[in-house]
Parts: C-alpha cells; sequence; structure tokens
C-alpha cells in the first residue's frame, strides 16, 4: 500500500513575509521544488518497507547510510530549517533557557554567531552548519555534509543553515558571507527555544 506518510510543513509565514533576505523566487524554488522532491523521493522509498510508520526523527536515526538517510535527512533538515523562520520585523534575539545556555556554552551569543558564520564560510561544498545539543546538554557548533543530521551522531539539533547553494544561489549568488549575515534576521527564537527541551 503506498501511504505517501510525509508532506510538505506548513509555514507560520508567507513566500514573501521574508524578502529581501530570502526572496519569494528563492522560498518558491527551495520549499516548493527541492524539498517537495526530497519528500516524494522519501515517500517512494518508504512505502512498502519496514520503515513505514516510523517518525522522520527515527528514519533518520535508523537509515543506513545511502539514498534512504540521504532523502530522509534532506527531509527533516528541511523541516528545522523552513520552520524556524519568521518575517524580520518580528524577530529578536534568544532569551531564557536558550539564552542561558547559549552564554554558557560560547560566552554571549554575538560568540555562538560568529562561530556558525565562520563554520558555514569555510565549509566547503554541499551540506548544514548545525547548533546542537551534546550528550551532556552543552551547545556545540558542527558542520555535516550533504544530507545528514546532528541525530545520527546522537545529538539533538537546535538550530541549522542550509549551506546548498539553492538555498542562497538566486539571491546572493557566490556571496555565502552575505547570506549568512542576513539569515540571523530571520530567526524564530520561539521556535528554537522549544527545541532545546
Ligand atoms: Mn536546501
Amino acid at each position: 500500500m503506498k501511504t505517501n506518510p510525509f508532506r510538505l510543513p506548513e509555514l507560520g509565514y508567507q513566500l514573501t513575509d521574508l524578502a529581501p533576505m530570502m526572496s519569494k523566487q528563492t522560498l518558491s524554488y527551495h520549499y516548493g521544488k527541492h524539498f517537495q522532491t526530497y519528500v516524494d523521493n522519501l515517500n517512494r522509498m518508504v512505502n512498502n518497507s519496514h520503515f513505514e510508520g516510523l517518525s522522520i526523527e527515527d528514519i533518520v536515526r535508523k537509515a543506513p547510510e545511502g539514498p534512504l538517510a540521504n532523502n530522509a535527512g534532506q527531509v527533516l533538515n528541511h523541516q528545522l530549517f523552513f520552520e524556524q523562520f519568521l518575517p524580520a520585523k518580528d524577530a529578536k534575539i534568544p532569551s531564557g533557557e536558550l539564552q542561558f545556555l547559549i552564554e554558557q556554552s560560547f560566552g554571549s551569543f554575538d560568540a555562538m554567531r560568529e562561530k556558525m558564520n565562520k563554520e558555514a564560510k569555510s565549509f566547503f561544498g554541499s551540506g548544514w552548519t548545525w547548533l546542537a545539543m551534546n550528550e551532556e546538554g552543552k551547545m556545540i557548533v558542527l558542520s555535516l555534509p550533504n544530507g545528514d543530521n546532528p541525530l545520527r551522531h546522537g545529538w539533538k539539533p537546535i538550530l541549522t543553515i542550509d549551506l546548498w547553494e539553492h538555498a542562497y544561489y538566486l539571491d546572493y549568488q557566490n556571496r555565502r558571507t552575505e547570506y549568512l549575515e542576513n539569515f540571523w534576521l530571520l530567526i524564530n527564537w520561539r521556535v528554537i527555544s522549544k527545541r532545546i527541551v
């Protein structure tokens, strides 16, 4: 039976809301086409397999290296990515427990942001830079290639930057640094706070 269990998540904003940092054209392709393709591929692989009925997180944790892990990883990565934004006029900075954890691990929010930007600027090829939580509840910054996700390494994904060129090329061409600077203007810290629980 084809259950096609996965769908694109609903966005809490319109495709025009993140411009000019992330244009409607970028979102139309990135959310509407790239993300949709990963979802369609994943559904095709999960239908009639013993992964049917598992959550996306469990598939990401358990899939052996290969096409299923790649597509499941990309579905979860894009879900985390697109759910963490809101219009720039509403974006603020971390507060409460999240702020405490960031300051404890990096000294300050600015230091964390700089560490992620530096990591993302120097990452070669397609992949993602992550803020994650390790086994001891400490925040860490790391990059992973292609569709890999911190869950596959035993860490909790908290915030993510898509470094595939499809994420920024239409708006910034080769100017990854400018994409990274603007990325921080779009983060919905209330969504990020829910991920540390
Ligand atoms: Mn992407």
